[in-house]
């Protein structure tokens, strides 16, 4: 059985995205950044340079609300080192993650299904950079933008597959093998070994109360698959994590894959003549 831990709406820090335009070098700085994201560096040159125009690097902090439930959806958000955990809520105030938002990815996707307002909560679980845009432009672009259209409904249908297969993962796999899925879902986007991470945030990722995180925590650290302490979070070994991982880790990142396997040769293209 599954159990369900408070919102971490009524524990996590409310806060607002930081911007940071400032001057040209920062901007500078942003347009190699946003290409991070692999929907922006799936953009054509021209076009992502008119997108780019329209887009403010913002720097997103560990417990920022981005949407709650329920609100309308006023930016979408491209995370570059960022990472965003989407909530789904029951009963108002228990929470569970069913989707992961990185680099690979953009928070705001009911826009892009004709819906402006957000089914869940979106909870910064990792601090770094993110482009946003205003829905308004965000709309305009994505009308104008056949790539943007191509690469967004990509995405989408892999973020649904996240999402399904997080829904049958929560239910039918055991714990110590969901946390081992999470920790190379959240290592894939952050593209490092380390990353922190309280008891309190991975029970809301997992749906599951502290002293279930310290078991699944101490289960992995005996078999030298991590070191946990403190909410400081070292992968030691990556490859008996995914052995230790269910199968849907696997699932999803395959439809990563191959979602992203056409972009993958603009990326290439944008980085170079950047
Ligand atoms: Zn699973």
């Amino acid at each position: 059985m599954i159990e369900t831990v408070l919102n971490p709406l009524l524990l996590a820090r409310v806060g607002h995205p930081t911007t940071q335009r400032n001057c040209e070098s920062e901007r500078q700085v942003a347009r190699r950044a946003s290409i991070e994201n692999s929907l922006l560096a799936a953009i054509p040159r021209k076009e992502y340079r008119r997108l780019f125009a329209s887009l403010e690097p913002v720097t997103l902090t560990f417990g920022d609300m981005l949407y709650e439930s329920g609100e309308t959806i006023r930016h979408v958000y491209f995370p570059c080192s960022s990472l965003v955990s989407l909530l789904a809520l029951a009963d108002g105030h228990f929470a569970l993650e069913i989707g992961l938002v990185g680099r690979e990815g953009m928070v705001g996707i009911p826009l892009v299904l004709g819906n402006d307002v957000s089914p869940v909560d979106a909870l910064v679980q990792g601090t770094g950079t993110a482009m946003r845009m205003a829905s308004a432009q965000f709309l305009k672009e994505f009308r104008l933008s056949l790539p943007l259209q191509q690469a967004l409904y990509r995405y989408t249908h892999t973020l649904m597959t996240q999402i399904s297969q997080t829904a049958a993962c929560n239910r039918f796999h055991v714990l110590e093998a969901r946390f081992a899925r999470w920790l190379l879902m959240t290592q894939d986007r952050v593209k490092s070994d380390h990353f922190r991470m309280t008891h309190e945030f991975l029970g809301h990722m997992l749906g599951v109360r502290r002293v279930g995180v310290t078991k699944a925590a101490q289960a992995l650290q005996k078999r030298k698959l991590i070191n946990y302490s403190r909410g400081d979070i070292t992968v030691l070994d990556r490859r008996g994590l995914e052995a230790a991982a269910c199968a849907c880790y696997e699932i999803v990142k395959d439809m990563h894959g191959g979602a992203q396997a056409a972009p993958a040769m603009h990326a290439m293209r944008i980085s170079a003549a950047t």
